[in-house]
C-alpha cells in the first residue's frame, strides 16, 4: 500500500528583507509574501514545499495560496508521492496556470518520497554530477554603495559571480556602475539582467555600449512577446545572451532552440511549475546547445533547495545560481539552516528528501506578519 498524503496545510508569510531591491519602476524595501505548503502523509512523513510569487505576470502569494488551499487541495489529498508524473498530470487537470503553486506542491511530494526512501532528491533525479553551484550575487541595490561594499565583502570570501541590475538608471549611470564593481571585483565575473527594461527602440545602442565592457552574459534585455527583436539583438553581439522572462514552459524553450533568441535560458521552478518540467526543458536547451542558469523570484531555503537538488542532477544547467536570498537579502527565513555557502558555490544538501526543516518560532513569527 502506498503511503499517500492525507493532509495539507498553506500558510502565508511575511519575511522581512535586509537590503532594498530595485525591481522595474519600483524598489522593494520591506518585507515579501511567501506560501508554505506542508503535506502529511497517513504514516506522518512530512513534505515541505514553498511558493513566491511571479509578480510581474500578475502572480500573487494570496493567489498561490488559494490554488493550493482550494483547487490542488482536492487532487494532492489522496496523492503517491512515489509516483509524481501522475500528481504533476492530476494538478494540470484540476487548474490552468498557477505554475508557483504546482512548484510548490511537487517539490513536497520529492520531499517526502526522499525521506522515505532516506534519499537526497538529487538521488531520485538519477543521481548528483555536481555537489557545488556557484552562486551569482544580484547587485540591485538602489543605494549602490552599500551594493559595492557587500561585493568586497563577499570576493574576499571566495564568491566570483555578480549579476548587475541595468535598465532602471540611465545606461550612462548603469556603465559607470558596472565600471565601478569591476574595480571591486577585478576576478569576479559580471552579469547584467535588463528586467525586459529596455525598448526595442533604445535596445540597440544600449546593447553595443555595454557589451565593451564584457559582461558575462545580458539577460533579457527587451520585454517578453518581442523574441524576433531579441534574437537579432543576440546575433549583433558578441556578448552571451539569456533568456529570462522569454522563457516560461517548454514550448517557449523550443522556440528560443529553433529560433535562437538567445545563447542561454533562465530555468525557475516557480516559471515552470516544478522539478519534472524544468529537466525536461533543460533537455530540450541542451539539445541545441543551450544552457541552463538557476534563476529565482523571491524564495528561501526550502525552495531553493529543491532548485539546487535539479541543478545538481542536471548536467547542462551550468550557468550557476542566484540563490542568495536566504543569506543575504532576508533578515531570516524559515527554515532550520540555509544551505551552506563555500568558496562562493552553495552546498547542494545532501540529507533525505529536500534536506530541510522548519524553524518553527520563525515560522510562526513571519505567518503572524502576513495576516
Ligand atoms: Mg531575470
Amino acid at each position: 500500500m502506498p503511503d499517500r498524503i492525507a493532509t495539507l496545510t498553506v500558510t502565508l508569510i511575511a519575511t522581512p528583507i535586509a537590503m532594498r531591491r530595485a525591481q522595474g519602476s519600483g524598489a522593494i524595501s520591506r518585507a515579501v509574501k511567501r506560501v508554505i505548503l506542508q503535506l502529511r502523509t497517513a504514516d506522518g512523513i512530512e513534505g515541505l514545499g514553498e511558493a513566491s510569487a511571479w509578480e510581474p505576470f500578475g502572480g500573487t502569494a494570496e493567489g498561490t495560496a488559494a490554488a493550493l488551499d482550494l483547487y490542488l487541495r482536492p487532487v494532492l489529498i489522496g496523492a503517491d508521492p512515489s509516483n509524481i508524473h501522475a500528481a504533476v498530470a492530476a494538478m494540470d487537470r484540476a487548474l490552468a496556470g498557477h505554475p508557483e503553486a504546482k512548484a510548490a506542491a511537487e517539490m513536497a511530494l520529492w520531499d517526502v518520497l526522499g525521506k522515505r526512501l532516506a534519499l537526497p532528491v538529487s538521488a531520485l533525479l538519477g543521481g548528483a554530477v555536481r555537489d557545488r553551484i556557484p552562486l551569482s550575487f544580484s547587485i540591485a541595490d538602489p543605494d549602490f554603495a552599500a551594493d559595492l561594499d557587500r561585493a568586497r565583502a563577499m570576493v574576499a570570501t571566495g564568491h566570483r559571480i555578480f549579476k548587475m541590475k541595468t535598465g532602471f538608471l540611465s545606461p550612462a549611470e548603469d556603465s559607470q556602475r558596472f565600471r565601478r564593481l569591476r574595480e571591486a571585483a577585478p576576478q569576479a565575473e559580471i552579469r547584467v539582467d535588463y528586467n525586459q527594461g529596455l525598448s526595442v527602440i533604445e535596445a540597440p545602442a544600449v546593447l553595443r555600449a555595454i557589451a565593451e565592457q564584457k559582461p558575462g552574459f545580458i539577460e533579457q534585455p527587451i520585454p517578453r512577446g518581442h523574441e524576433r527583436v531579441m534574437a537579432e539583438l543576440s546575433a549583433m553581439l558578441d556578448v552571451p545572451m539569456l533568456a529570462d522572462e522569454s522563457i516560461f514552459d517548454a514550448a517557449d524553450v523550443l522556440a528560443c532552440a529553433h529560433q535562437r533568441w538567445a545563447d542561454a535560458v533562465s530555468l525557475k521552478l516557480m516559471k515552470t511549475g516544478g522539478i519534472l518540467k524544468a529537466r525536461a526543458m533543460a533537455a530540450i536547451a541542451a539539445a541545441a546547445g543551450l544552457p541552463g542558469y538557476g534563476g529565482t523570484l523571491w524564495e528561501g531555503g526550502i525552495a531553493l533547495a529543491a532548485a539546487a537538488h535539479l541543478i545538481a542532477a542536471t548536467e547542462s544547467i551550468s550557468l550557476g545560481c542566484e540563490f542568495y536570498m536566504p543569506r543575504y537579502a532576508m533578515v531570516s527565513d524559515v527554515v532550520a539552516a540555509d544551505m551552506a555557502i563555500e568558496q562562493g558555490a552553495i552546498v547542494v544538501p545532501t540529507g533525505p528528501g529536500l534536506g530541510m526543516a522548519l524553524d518553527l518560532e520563525t515560522f510562526k513569527r513571519q505567518a503572524e506578519a502576513a495576516r
